[in-house]
Order: C-alpha cells, then sequence, then structure tokens
C-alpha cells in the first residue's frame, strides 16, 4: 500500500497547482434520515467543472446515500443539492442530465454493445444518424472497435465497463457518478480499468464523483477526496493534503493504516 500511495504522491506534486474552476454541483448542509436514524448530517460539498471527487470511507459511512441523494433515487430531508444553479428537488430524476456507472456494470443483456451505449440517445429520440454517429465515436473512445456487435456476456469484466462507461457519457452528462466501478474487477484490470475511466473523465472533461472503499483507488485516480465517517464529512481536500496534513486524530490513523 505504502508504495502505491508514495507513487500517487509523487505523480501529484509534479502536477502544477489546479487553477480555480467554475462549480458544477454544490450539497449545502444535506442530511438524509431512515426513519429514526440520520445517515447523512450536514453534507457540504463543492464540485468544480471537470474535477474528479472521490467519496472515500468505511462501509456503511454514506457513501452511497450521496451519489444516491444526487441521482435524485433518495429525497434528502434536509439541505439543497444544486447542479449548475438548478436546485434538483426541483428537477425530475429523468431530466437530471447525469451518468451512472455502477459495480454491477447493470448493461441490458439482450442487447449488442452498440445498442446498449445507444440506449439513452434513443430514450431521448435522437435521430438515427446522429446516434450512429455518437455510437462509433463512443465505441473508439472507449476502444471497443471491432466488438460493437457483441452482447455484454461475449466481453470480460473489463470491458464490459468500459461500455457502462460509453453509455453514461453518452449524453454527455452534467455530471457522472462512479459508484464503486472497479469493486467486480479482479486486481490487475481493477489498475487498468481506473486509468482507462480517468483518462476518459479526464479527455472529455467531465466532472465526476467516484464512490470507493479503497484508499488506493481514491488516491490514484481524484483531484479531491472526501473522506466520510458516520455520515459526515471528516476530511475534503487533495490527496497530497490528506496524506501530508491529516486534520484529525481520526484522518491520521486512516492514512497511518494505509502504510
Ligand atoms: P456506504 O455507501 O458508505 O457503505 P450507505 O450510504 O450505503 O454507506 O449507508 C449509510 C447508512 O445508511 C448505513 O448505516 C446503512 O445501514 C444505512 N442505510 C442505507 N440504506 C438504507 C435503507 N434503505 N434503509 C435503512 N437504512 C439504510
Amino acid at each position: 500500500m505504502i508504495t502505491a500511495l508514495q507513487s500517487a504522491q509523487s505523480k501529484r506534486t509534479a502536477m502544477p497547482v489546479p487553477t480555480a474552476r467554475e462549480t458544477v454541483l454544490e450539497l449545502r448542509g444535506v442530511s438524509v434520515d431512515y426513519g429514526s436514524l440520520r445517515v447523512l448530517q450536514d453534507v457540504n460539498l463543492s464540485v468544480g467543472s471537470g474535477e474528479l471527487i472521490a467519496l472515500l470511507g468505511p462501509s456503511g459511512s454514506g457513501k452511497t446515500t450521496i451519489i444516491r441523494s444526487i441521482a435524485g433515487f433518495i429525497q434528502p430531508s434536509g439541505g439543497e443539492i444544486v447542479l449548475r444553479g438548478n436546485d434538483l428537488a426541483a428537477v425530475a430524476i429523468n431530466r437530471r442530465n447525469i451518468g451512472m456507472v455502477f459495480q454491477s456494470y447493470a448493461l441490458f443483456p439482450h442487447l449488442s454493445v452498440a445498442e446498449n451505449i445507444a440506449y439513452p440517445l434513443r430514450v431521448q429520440k435522437k435521430g438515427r444518424a446522429q446516434i450512429r454517429s455518437r455510437v462509433d465515436e463512443l465505441v473508439d473512445l472507449v476502444q471497443l472497435s471491432g466488438h460493437a456487435h457483441k452482447r455484454p456476456s461475449g466481453l470480460s469484466g473489463g470491458q464490459q465497463q468500459r461500455v457502462a462507461l460509453a453509455r453514461a457519457l453518452a449524453m454527455d452528462p452534467e455530471l457522472l457518478l462512479l459508484d464503486e466501478p472497479l469493486s467486480n474487477l479482479d486486481a490487475n484490470l481493477r489498475r487498468e480499468v481506473g486509468e482507462e475511466i480517468r483518462r476518459l473523465q479526464q479527455r472529455t472533461g467531465t466532472t465526476a464523483i467516484m464512490v470507493t472503499h479503497d484508499r488506493q483507488e481514491a488516491f490514484g485516480m481524484a483531484d479531491r477526496i472526501a473522506v466520510l465517517r458516520g455520515g459526515r464529512i471528516e476530511q475534503l481536500d487533495t490527496p497530497d493534503a490528506i496524506y501530508r496534513r491529516p486534520a484529525t486524530s481520526f484522518m491520521a490513523s486512516f492514512v497511518g493504516d494505509a502504510n
């Protein structure tokens, strides 16, 4: 672990300091209750254009609840979620231009790669020619040329996840939500697909939030990491700052445990 973290750090220190980015998404004092159980407490988070934020924390810390709230599957009991200036409470799920990639890929098994990628474009009633050229472009982008006619079952796990990524990017989403996108893959593929996701996210300039319980993934892929603990953000900072300046004793042992 120390090697992966340190190599992530050394790469980062060589990178230029990021310039101020336009805010795409803001969570303002978001709370979520399940019955009498408060599972998110006053979560504040501002995500800049083109940024990839990792939500990192132990199981049950509230990571999935945050992205489900942003996607619209859960209604927060307090606070606001604002996407490009629009309060999402007033925007129906199917009107949110948010792409999602799940751990389980969630591809349609009876549709080909091309048809899976085309699906959101068909739902939006785009023209045939437009769909075809966009699908070709996306198949190239995720390096699956030659596989477009195949069913998902004919692909490896890594290839299936790339199809899911292409489908999520098809509509040029304002925001991409990645829910443990690598956890179904074996260790070798995890690194490769993680790098691929990061490359495409940066290349397309897509703003993204990724849930992970894996520190190596968060440190290796994210611009900033929000560490969750018991439904609150314990620390939100760049991987380098979290590594060098853990803000609390919890964070110090959290970072220390990785060594
Ligand atoms: P994480 O993604 O970090 O593992 P979750 O956001 O899934 O955490 O869960 C946060 C808390 O909310 C946990 O205590 C979990 O048990 C609880 N929780 C999640 N979903 C439900 C639900 N549908 N009903 C009741 N409690 C839930």
